[in-house]
């Protein structure tokens, strides 16, 4: 058991470490810094997040290389979600750690509420960060953890836990209207 609570103490180590240090690499767009320790992270996590119907709002934008594809994606994504909340707080900036399993992502926000939860993804106000496995992103859990940033910069005193949920999803549910 001891080695075992070690391993995952290291494990967790080496995530924080790589999301908070500069051994990550880093692709910087608009709205948002997205850290990833590899490529790999990045192609599955532009592979995840398909437009689909709207993809019509990527047709002003150039995209040569797969990074260009991924920074005009999240970018379209992030002001998709602030019509559809009719909420665009100034100077928006928050950064997306990409992390390759829901493990992963469980880890960090385990050891930073010492809570067991079952997230494929969260948001963190406090390193205005958020924390996402590449194995499960699709535009809808994007665009879900992007409405709790939206929202919690808006609003100067943070609306409950339940009006945060009840807006990530209603943004969630209106994404192809
Ligand atoms: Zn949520």
């Amino acid at each position: 058991m001891k080695g075992h609570v070690l391993r995952t103490a290291v494990i967790v180590f080496h995530l924080l470490s790589y999301v908070t240090t500069a051994h990550a690499l880093e692709l910087t767009t608009a709205y948002t810094t997205i850290i990833y320790e590899n490529e790999d992270l990045l192609r599955k996590f532009n592979r995840g997040i398909s437009l689909g119907s709207l993809s019509f709002m990527l047709r002003n934008k150039k995209s040569v290389t797969p990074e260009d594809e991924v920074k005009n994606k999240v970018d379209v994504v992030v002001e998709r979600v602030e019509n559809i909340l009719d909420m665009r707080p100034r100077d928006l900036k928050f950064r997306i750690a990409l992390l390759a399993s829901d493990n992963d992502v469980q880890k960090i926000y385990e050891t930073r509420h010492a809570k067991k939860v079952d997230y494929i993804a969260f948001y963190s106000p406090r390193d205005n960060t958020i924390y996402l496995s590449v194995d499960d992103i699709s535009i809808r859990v994007l665009a879900h953890e992007m409405a709790h940033v939206v929202i919690n910069r808006y609003f100067g005193v943070q609306p409950s836990a339940r009006i945060h949920e009840v807006l990530a999803q209603f943004v969630e549910s209106h994404l192809k209207d």
